[in-house]
């Protein structure tokens, strides 16, 4: 039997979930896998959050935060976000976890060994201040191209060209501000064009795959593959496994991939079963679908193929990539840093999940960049779900209970129109899998509503209510052919909206069931003891123009999030804790701006027993007159830290608000002498 191991691209960890990435990958493959497991399959879902780059450490660096902080802050906000959907991986892992560098750095070690790997020197920024190299996010400066300040060392957001190498007017090291030298750097390459011609093979035999996916990526082969860096200097991510190379790390993009398996070794590792993973990477009945955005294909169809068949151990290549295209929404394209995105935790503040996977479902981007508006989703809820799924699901129970004592009679006498009616129902599940199955889930969408439209016209055009003063018998054949088809709607309706259809099928008693099941499964004889709310209500104009009104507007869902961050938690401290942290009176004895700082102020403190230099944020709130003869207090054990350039040995105590617009320094009185010790 088949087996299928699923993939859904790993998040990046740097803020969380919006409605592109829905879209682009973690619906479909949801709506795949829910499927596939109705239908039997054995089938793993792997997944887990992306924790390597510079963007973090970036990131990181503005919240002062370490790397580790952020990632498993936005580890968690994405976990829950997919949960909240009814994603729900069969592992979720990191790729910041020890299985994974291990497993990174075995991969590259046999690539290495295997001779697919060579070392080249390259020349780069490198900041003698901080005493590192400058990947290119790290410097700025003046744009080559259209002099604008502020371009970066590898794009100018300005012009939006990109910048070649060094090429930068005056760089600057983004992190101490001095001017950077420009040294060599050797660094390990991947050998792509030894895998040329074997790719070329493996992706033409891959017949079935989307047409956008295959032509992008044969593209891409026809320019010539040239080897490719994998590794940087960094010191956040997978450290390079060869002597001499202890500072640098594993590229993000080579690392990245690898995580699906280690991700796979950590589930059945902690399921007890540690060699069971290689079944699901080696063995040829195991398929391999890799969801995804068209921004990652050649990732997936091209660089991913050569690592595994590079390290020579036998691992399946990709079975398929089913990648989407993009989603814009009102109109335009999709940016973070424009807030022009939909968050999902702001999302489900107003509305059930439900709502957005079945919109997101009839408009993904399958073969062509598609469209969100906040007007399509008023109307597919209002028009669709509740006018016709939940309106037949809804007044079928209703009309039932009313009528008659919420009493169904399991009939086998039905006419041949009540047949037919039923026998078009069962042909679209039917579609619905096979569509789904070729990933085609905008027209299994389609189907899935028109199974709801077919039977509010077939309930329509039997009028009940006539029947129930004309024919009792026949009206019982047509409230359980109504029923049969709620049944069928619970069941079908599983993959696109899982918590409505659990809650049907929980008023039905319904359990569980398979996909092939679904046409012989009856409806309960009696639903007279169970309630069943109103599934989908309409949504107002004016619940639709705020949300409208929220795009390009408010990014406080990100500094929501990145808050949450901030506010660290009211950790108690013992009181031997506290008194690690010696605090002492000082007064200073000279106070000086810091050079093209607006909020510095250099200050010299006698202790008494010694004289320091300290670095303080307060020349908004002081002037270096004000604070010269004062005695402040200082942390005198504090590891001396490096701001603009200047050491800075000891901090001083002020009060603040919570955005530092308002910060007063705590001046010891005239009674306290320099040295005195506070606590
Ligand atoms: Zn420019
Ligand atoms: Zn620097």
């Amino acid at each position: 039997m088949t087996r299928y191991l699923v993939t859904a691209a790993l998040p990046y960890a740097n803020g969380p979930i919006h409605i592109g990435h829905l879209a682009g990958c973690y619906l479909p493959a949801d709506i795949f896998v829910r499927f596939m497991r109705l239908k039997k399959y054995d089938v793993c879902f792997i997944c887990g959050s992306d924790e390597h780059g510079v963007p973090i450490t970036i990131k990181a660096e503005e919240l002062k935060k370490t790397p580790q902080e952020v990632v498993d802050h936005y580890h968690k906000v994405m976990k829950d976000s997919f949960e909240s959907f009814g994603i729900v991986f069969d592992n979720f892992s990191g790729t910041s976890r020890k299985i994974h560098h291990k497993n990174a750095q075995q991969f590259f070690l046999k690539l290495y060994k295997n001779g697919y790997l060579s070392k080249r020197k390259e020349k780069q920024y490198y900041c003698e201040t901080c005493k590192r190299f400058l990947p290119d996010r790290y410097v700025e400066g003046i744009c080559p191209h259209c002099g604008a300040e502020g371009a970066r060392g590898d794009q100018c957001d300005a012009c939006g060209k990109p910048i070649d190498d060094l090429s930068l007017i005056e760089p600057k090291c983004k992190i101490c501000h001095s001017t950077p030298i420009v040294k060599e750097t050797e660094h390990f390459y991947l050998d792509l064009d030894k895998f040329q011609d074997r790719l070329k093979d493996y992706i033409d035999s891959r017949t079935w795959w989307k047409d956008n996916v295959k032509e992008f990526s044969l593209g891409w082969i026809k320019e010539g593959l040239k080897p490719r860096a994998i590794t940087r200097d960094l010191d956040w991510g997978v450290k390079v496994p060869i002597d001499g190379f202890e500072q640098k790390v594993l590229y993000v993009w080579f690392d990245a991939p690898i995580g699906y398996i280690s991700s796979t070794m950590e589930y059945f590792k902690e399921k007890g079963k540690e060699e069971e993973w290689e079944r699901w990477w080696k063995d040829p009945d195991t398929k391999i679908v890799h969801f995804l955005g068209k921004d990652n294909i050649v990732f997936h169809s091209v660089i991913w193929p050569s690592i595994l068949m590079g390290v020579d151990e036998g691992y399946n290549l990709p079975y398929d990539i089913p990648a989407d295209e993009y989603l814009n929404i009102e109109g335009k394209k999709l940016s973070t840093s424009k807030n022009w995105a939909i968050w999902l935790d702001d999302y489900l503040k107003k509305f059930q999940p439900d709502i957005l996977r079945y919109v997101l479902s009839s408009i993904l981007p399958e073969n062509k960049d598609t469209d969100f508006s906040w007007t399509e989703f008023q109307n597919r809820n209002n028009g669709e779900l509740a006018d016709i799924y939940g309106n037949f699901i809804n007044r079928t129970v209703q009309f039932i209970l009313k009528y008659n004592e919420g009493k169904i009679k399991i009939k086998n006498d039905l006419k041949k129109d009540d047949q037919e009616f039923l026998q078009n129902i069962y042909d679209k599940v039917e579609k619905i899998g096979n569509y789904i199955q070729e990933y085609q889930i905008r027209k299994a969408t389609y189907e899935f509503m028109d199974i709801a439209r077919e039977s509010n016209k077939y309930f329509a055009s039997k009028e009940p209510w006539v029947l129930a003063k004309k024919d009792k018998n026949y009206l019982d054949t047509v409230l359980y052919v109504c029923m049969k088809a709620v049944v069928v709607l619970s069941c079908v309706g599983d993959p696109f909206i899982p918590f409505t259809s659990k809650k049907v099928r929980d008023f039905l008693k319904l359990n569980s069931f398979t996909w092939d099941d679904i046409k012989f499964l009856q409806p309960p004889e009696d639903i007279s003891d169970k309630k069943l709310d109103i599934l989908f209500t309409k949504i107002d104009d004016k619940t639709i123009e705020e949300e409208k009104n929220k795009l390009g507007n408010l990014p406080k869902t990100l500094i929501g999030s990145n808050k949450n961050l901030d506010e660290k938690k009211a950790e108690s401290v013992t009181i031997n804790d506290f008194k690690k942290i010696q605090l002492v009176v000082a007064r200073v004895i000279q106070a000086e701006k810091v050079e093209k700082s607006d909020k510095l102020l250099k200050l010299k403190i006698d202790l008494k027993d010694e004289q320091r230099e300290i670095v303080a944020g307060v020349a908004l709130f002081y002037k270096p007159e004000d604070l010269v003869g004062k005695k402040i207090i200082v942390v005198k054990n504090l590891e001396p830290a490096t701001i603009r350039g200047i050491k800075s040995y000891g901090m001083l105590l002020a009060a603040s608000d919570k955005d530092k617009k308002r910060v007063r320094i705590l001046f010891a009185d005239d009674q306290t002498e320099e040295g005195d010790t506070v606590g």
